[in-house]
């Protein structure tokens, strides 16, 4: 590849906020040889996140699951400037962006600014706690990798705390009370791993402990995954009730203290429930540099739940800025493949913006309708010898969830229908379609050496 380190003053700068799903499919599509492209991001590495709840307990080991993002940037047409920063802010009035360095090591200089002509937003959602008092002091989440690993060290030293010579029994009926809150696919995810790793090797390790563990999944509806079908969310109540995973549905956390949570119910009923490890995985709110973004742009932005984008994701009320993913409020659910699409989509609309000289760039900038919300027309611009630009279409591709024991759900579309199925044969569908998922044959093989690596020794019981 004809690799160029300096800045082209040719060619316009894009920077992109970012190595998520979005982020990543967005630099993967792109041709970087047209413009000076810039990545900014506190993580250095790409995260495959539907694998994230194995890693919770040793199914799978953290680093199976990363991707440096240098890996994919060094293999592009031209340089790519990789920094890991977080954007702390965006003035959309100057095209200038702020990033600072928030990791534990920090050079003389820490923050800085960058200048650009386009820039991605790409930057996805945080963790909702609600404002709920306690959650953020004593929960663990399940987003990033150090998430995973927190729940699997705390994991641990609860069952070491239980085992301490003399522990009363009040003491460690608590410290072996395992409470996820959220019903979504995250908390049934992360408790179907959990249920693996009793049964397959706290039994053998910790014979008189592993029985007085108790798994309990709390929901503020009625029902779990609200999103699958009807049959799937009995099925998967059903299995939970086999395993002596207790779901408490129609109660909503209320408070959080270092060692119980109260937990209201429908009937107004208030409890206060012991535990020793408490997983929090109530869905995503909006990270700050989004909600002053939308502050900044407030005319059009007139959503809390995320940026408002058009048909072709650029941010409303800003014709130099897109965005993507978790970060926007669409029609779309917040998952990884509606965000691996957009970036696939937004590639090929810089690639064909790129190739445009310059100001056939600006005419079709301004050819952007201001509001393509309810747009009809699949093309942009008017001049046939413009490339034609679609709009964004999501293909949905169906979901999928593990719940344990080998099984796993799936909601697949099906010529116009969808198709409902539980059970092993799922599961081996679900295996294999994560594992043909992950971007590259080094994480397939790590990945698939994990696997085996359980099926033939158990997982590891160290606390890191
Ligand atoms: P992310 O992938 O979250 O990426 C955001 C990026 O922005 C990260 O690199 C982050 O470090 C970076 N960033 C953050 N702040 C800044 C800043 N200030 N400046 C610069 N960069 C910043 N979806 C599915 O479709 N299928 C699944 O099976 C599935 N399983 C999941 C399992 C778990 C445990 C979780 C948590 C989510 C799962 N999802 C799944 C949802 C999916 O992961 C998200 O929808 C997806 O990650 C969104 O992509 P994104 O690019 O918008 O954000
Ligand atoms: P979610 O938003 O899907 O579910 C959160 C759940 O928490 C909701 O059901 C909500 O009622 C409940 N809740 C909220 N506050 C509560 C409280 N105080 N007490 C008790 N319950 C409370 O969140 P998630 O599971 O983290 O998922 C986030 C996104 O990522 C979703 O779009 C999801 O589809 C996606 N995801 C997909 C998969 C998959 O496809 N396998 C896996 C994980 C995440």
């Amino acid at each position: 590849p004809i690799r160029q380190a300096e800045p082209d003053k040719t060619k316009k700068t894009l920077v992109i906020l970012g190595t998520g799903w979005g982020a990543t499919s967005l630099l993967k599509t792109l041709d970087t040889s047209l413009y000076n492209v810039v990545v900014v991001s506190p993580r250095n590495y790409f995260l495959f996140t539907p694998l994230l709840p194995s890693c919770t307990v040793g199914t799978i080991e953290h680093r199976s699951i990363m991707e440096p993002i240098r890996h994919i940037t060094r293999h592009k047409q031209r340089a790519v400037h990789f920094y890991e920063a977080s954007c702390t802010d965006i003035d959309p009035v100057n095209k200038i962006i702020t990033v600072e360095d928030q990791s534990d090591i920090k050079g003389e200089i820490s923050k800085s600014t960058i200048s650009y002509d386009f820039l991605v937003v790409a930057v996805g959602a945080e963790n909702n706690t609600f404002g709920i008092k306690g959650v953020t002091e004593h929960a663990c989440f399940l987003k990033e990798i150090w998430d995973a690993r927190r729940i699997r060290t705390k994991l641990m030293d609860c069952i070491e705390t239980a085992a301490f010579p003399g522990q009363t029994n009040e003491e460690i009926e608590r410290l072996l009370h395992m409470v996820v809150v959220g019903g979504g696919p995250t908390g049934v995810e992360y408790a179907g791993e959990l249920h693996d790793f009793l049964v397959e090797d706290l039994i053998d390790w910790y014979p008189d402990l592993a029985n007085k563990v108790k798994l309990t999944l709390v929901e503020a509806q009625p029902t779990v995954l609200p999103m699958f079908d009807r049959k799937l969310v009995e099925y998967t109540e059903s299995t939970f009730q086999s395993h002596k995973i207790n779901i408490l549905t129609n109660s909503a956390v209320k408070e959080v203290s270092d060692k119980s949570i109260t937990i209201e119910t429908k009937d107004k009923e208030r409890l206060d429930v012991p535990y020793g490890l408490l997983v929090w995985a109530t869905g995503n709110t909006q990270r700050s540099l989004v909600r002053d973004l939308m502050t900044k742009l407030s005319s059009e932005q007139t959503s809390r739940r995320g940026l408002l984008v058009d048909e072709f994701l650029r941010v409303k009320g800003d014709s130099a800025i897109w965005a993507l993913g978790d970060a926007t409020f669409t029609r779309y659910a917040p998952l990884a493949q509606v965000a691996n699409q957009q970036g696939q989509y937004l590639g090929k609309f810089f690639n064909k913006l790129g190739r445009l000289e310059a100001q056939q760039q600006q005419a079709l900038l301004k050819a952007l309708p201001a509001d393509k919300e309810n747009a009809s027309s699949s093309t942009l611009g008017e001049d046939p010898s413009w490339p034609k630009m679609r709009t964004f279409h999501y293909s949905y591709q169906g979901s999928l969830a593990y719940i344990g024991a080998d099984r796993a759900i799936a909601d697949v579309p099906f010529f116009g229908t969808k198709v409902a199925s539980g059970g092993f044969a799922t599961y081996l569908f679900w295996k294999s379609a994560y594992a043909s998922l992950l971007f590259n044959p080094r994480n397939q093989a790590m990945v698939l050496t994990d696997w085996t690596k359980k099926t033939i020794f158990g997982r590891d019981i160290s606390r890191e």
